[in-house]
């Protein structure tokens, strides 16, 4: 059940000593760093202050920008001791670029392979990595941790339908890493080949890379006859493996060993309760060639309150439940594109896809949702049309508060991604 159990259930008490040691050693090492030399020091916190875990609001955040500017001025140790870099995708601006030692690379494969293992594949499964190779983590951090745990590791990245699914066929695929937009985009292919993926030996799915429902899991669940798990990371932070799924299926464990984790109110900075949600804030704790410190993600989140029936003593995160910089201010009113999700992937005459756009006429916002609509339904007359379009807008403007207007349009119309989903425009 345990990968590695010392460190997986360890007591409370034990971890949070062995994270205070670790952030010691950690910022002994970014001192390395011509960045963090200085930014340390004009904070005033040198590694023998930090003594309890209230004395971690003294080390000053790292943000995103800091990344872009600064660059290689965050390397800890010598640029020819980097084994590999990545990028992030770039989701929001330039990308930012991290690099990696080989110790860096094998913690990383070790945390990913404790992440599947906790969800139940072993060696004999057959891993089919789904995601983009190349500079985004998504694609070789699995593959790393696969390898690692011992699973037969498929490399076929992202997009390909047709050849994802005979590849399944043809090696028995048991297990699979895909992005949960794309997982339900693929359903088209698997019924244009008529195969029901239900018949095939899937067993898991590994999903995550962008913020998804409830509903959403629950669907790719059932299409695939599958469990699926939700898996967090950012490259910032190595990639995968930061926060992953057991099999209670109730917020994600964040490797407490590895990572401290705070989650705080943006505004006001003072830490939210269990439960109560805010910005994910996260310190690397073994990391060596580039540790990042308090790195404010702006992705929202809470901790999940109590402790886990599997045992494991590492804290729950939530669902993500957006970014703090993908809120949209439409007619004054903030609203985050997963409340839009939620109405949506709750109707089961919706398909899987949607599109939000916004736009301005005479300094009005105009917010247009636009949704397919399964075939099935679609096929009905037009009064039955109307009246599912009022209840899309009715639901919708119970949630978010402004009425937007709703477009049913016919399934597989609107434009896909094979990475992360693009779910809104806004061309005010
Ligand atoms: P970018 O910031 O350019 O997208 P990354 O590829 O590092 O770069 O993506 C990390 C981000 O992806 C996270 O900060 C988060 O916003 C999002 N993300 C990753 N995993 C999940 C997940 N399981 N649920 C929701 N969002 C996720
Ligand atoms: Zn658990």
């Amino acid at each position: 059940m345990y990968l590695d159990n010392t460190h997986e259930t360890m007591p409370r008490a034990d971890l949070e000593l062995l994270q205070l040691e670790r952030l010691r050693e950690t910022l002994r090492v970014a001192q390395n760093s011509p960045f963090y030399r200085e930014r340390l020091q004009q904070a005033g916190v040198a590694p023998e202050n930090i003594r309890r875990h209230a004395d971690i609001s003294r080390i000053p955040f790292t943000y995103k920008e800091d990344l872009r500017s600064q660059g290689q001025a965050l390397l800890a140790r010598p640029l020819s001791e980097m084994v590999r870099l990545h990028a992030s995708s770039g989701t929001t601006g330039q990308a930012t670029v991290i690099y990696y030692t080989r110790e860096d690379i094998e913690t990383w494969a070790e945390l990913v392979a404790r992440s599947m293992y906790m969800t139940g594949l072993r060696p004999g499964d057959v891993f089919q990595n789904m995601m983009g190779y190349g500079l985004f983590t998504g694609g070789l951090g699995f593959h790393y941790g696969a390898e690692r745990l011992g699973a037969l590791t498929i490399p076929v990245g992202a997009g390909n339908s047709q050849r994802q699914v005979q590849l399944m066929q043809q090696f028995c695929t048991t297990a699979v890493h895909i992005i949960p937009s794309y997982a339900l985009y693929l359903l088209t292919t698997f019924e244009h080949l008529g195969v029901d993926p239900r018949d095939l030996p899937l067993r898991l799915a590994f999903i995550g890379a962008e913020p998804h429902t409830e509903d959403v899991r629950r669907r790719i669940e059932e299409a695939y006859g599958l469990k699926a798990f939700n898996s967090y990371g950012l490259s910032e932070l190595n990639g995968p493996g930061v926060a992953f799924e057991c099999p209670e299926q109730n917020g994600m464990h964040v490797w407490e060993d590895h990572f401290l984790l705070e989650v705080i109110d943006p505004q006001t900075l003072e830490p939210a309760a269990p439960g109560e949600v805010g910005e994910v804030v996260l310190t690397n704790l073994s990391r060596r060639g580039m540790p990042i410190l308090r790195y404010r993600t702006r992705d929202l989140a809470s901790v999940v309150p109590g402790s886990c029936p599997c045992g494991r003593s590492h804290r729950r995160l939530s669902r993500i439940q957006g970014r703090t910089d993908d809120m949209l201010i439409v007619k004054g009113v903030n609203i985050f594109p997963m409340q839009i999700e939620r109405v949506l992937m709750a109707m089961p005459e919706v398909e899987t896809n949607y599109l939000v756009e916004l736009t301005r006429e005479n300094f009005n916002d105009l917010m247009c949702v636009k949704v397919e609509v399964q075939q099935e339904f679609f096929q009905e007359d037009l009064k039955y049309l109307k009246s599912l379009q009022k209840k899309i807008t009715a639901a919708l403007k119970s949630e978010l508060l402004v009425t937007p207007r709703v477009e049913l349009v016919e399934p597989q119309t609107l434009p896909r991604s094979e990475g992360k989903a693009l779910r809104v425009v806004d061309r005010r």
